[in-house]
């Protein structure tokens, strides 16, 4: 895919139920949608489009994450600005509604990445962010194919300056133990962003992490002379496959060259070119 100034992924798995695909296609048409109008920085392209599907209930980030093991919901969150490799992250947060507005203030407005559990709710509630009961996060689910489609979302943008940034928010899995991280909260892991490319990924996050899955995809396009679909792929379908881990990854370059591989059935996602054309993908 050439030409691309910004794609977003509503997570790898399952592929939609025939009847959930038009609210699925909408769902990522409005995240595009909301990321251009930000797009004169790429940052808060990232930010806006995935703050757009954290507020859409279909996908498991912000509203409508999924449940942890004890009922709850742990939300993790991570943002990357590739023109300086800054970055910000949340992880384990309970209460803050957007957990990537959080992750941006962890990158802007301290001097850490990381910000993990009760200290990175109360630090998104004296900043000012929204914050919510944990009942928020919980959606009444008409079908019960939907817990089974639901993945991670994220986004890669490119600005007019040509500078990139990714961003990823999640859930995380079904069932996870209370106080799990994942992939989506991890810098190099689930989200990764320098001059050369942004990455976004979605999968089995315990395999991204132990893969480097979006900080390799970088590696390998610096350090072995990779073009983006191929080092995507290499990711993807060689090394996480050999670890045993299925998902998915959006890798946006500087030149606009989208790669987009995936090892399950289906990964939701969507791309706009510089000329306005939108596509989705099931
Ligand atoms: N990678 C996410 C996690 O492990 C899950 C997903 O992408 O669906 O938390």
């Amino acid at each position: 895919m050439k030409d691309v100034i910004l794609a977003v992924h509503g997570g790898a798995g399952k592929k939609a139920p025939a009847d959930l695909e038009d609210a699925y296609r909408a769902g990522i048409e409005e995240a595009l949608r909301a990321g251009q109008r930000a797009l004169d920085n790429c940052v808060d392209a990232v930010e806006a489009a995935v703050l757009a599907l954290e507020d859409n209930e279909l996908f498991n980030a912000g509203k409508g994450s999924v449940f942890t093991a004890d009922e709850g919901h742990e939300l993790d969150a991570s943002i990357m600005r590739g023109s300086d490799q800054a970055a910000g992250a949340v992880a384990a947060v309970r209460s803050v509604r957007n957990p990537i507005a959080a992750a941006r203030l962890v990158m802007e407005s301290t001097p850490h990445v990381l910000l993990a559990g009760l200290g990175a709710d109360d630090f998104a509630l004296s900043a000012g962010l929204v914050t919510v009961t944990p009942d928020y996060f919980s959606t009444k689910h008409r079908y019960q194919q939907l817990m089974e489609v639901k993945g991670t979302v994220g986004a890669v943008a490119r600005d007019t300056s040509g500078a990139l940034a990714a961003a990823t928010s999640t859930g995380g899995m079904t069932n996870k133990l209370t106080g799990r991280v994942g992939d989506s909260a991890v810098i190099g892991a689930g989200t990764y962003a320098n001059s050369v490319v942004a990455v976004s990924a979605t999968g089995d996050g315990e395999v991204f992490l132990r893969g480097m899955a979006a900080g390799t995809v970088a590696a390998l396009m610096e350090f072995a002379g990779m073009d983006v679909t191929e080092a995507a792929a290499e990711v993807v379908f060689t090394r996480l496959k050999a670890l045993g881990g299925t998902g998915g990854l959006i890798a946006l370059d500087r030149e606009g060259t989208l790669a987009r591989p995936y090892s399950t059935p289906g990964m939701f996602h969507g791309y706009l070119t510089a000329d306005g054309t939108i596509g989705f993908f099931g």
